[in-house]
């Protein structure tokens, strides 16, 4: 793995995603932080996240959207995106090593991992009438 010299940003924006469950884009980072930085920039921001994925302090969601999100959490887990917002939460519900097991005995093969994605309505949606 490539050594990376530590960076005050860096330590900031690892922070940053650790402490929100929302699996924010680099643009809300970048908001988030340029008044504490003035020196920063949108492309510091990707440099940085790209940085933490290679480091594995980070992980990456990759839902064909138009925007990257990121997520703090590098536990395997579920997440749900609701299809009215946009919004993409943890799916708080255990990961099934079982179907990994059985697949990887049919195809005489090993599954090193999977992705389940849930997709519908946000329980705030859903309250919102009109
Ligand atoms: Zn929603
Ligand atoms: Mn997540």
């Amino acid at each position: 793995m490539k050594r990376y010299r530590s960076s005050k940003q860096r330590k900031r924006i690892l922070a940053l995603l650790r402490s929100t469950n929302t699996h924010p884009t680099a643009s809300w980072i970048y908001d988030q932080l340029k008044g504490e930085f003035p020196a920063l920039s949108l492309g510091t921001v990707y440099r940085n996240l790209r940085i933490l994925q290679e480091q594995g302090e980070i992980t990456h969601l990759d839902f064909g959207s138009t925007f990257d999100r990121f997520d703090g959490r590098i536990e395997p887990h579920y997440h749900f995106i609701c299809e009215r917002c946009g919004n993409v939460l943890d799916v708080m519900l255990p990961v099934l090593r079982e179907i990994e097991r059985s697949f990887s005995d049919q195809m005489g093969g090993k599954v090193l991992r999977h992705r389940l994605e849930f997709f519908g309505i946000c329980q705030e949606c859903l309250g919102q009438k009109g």
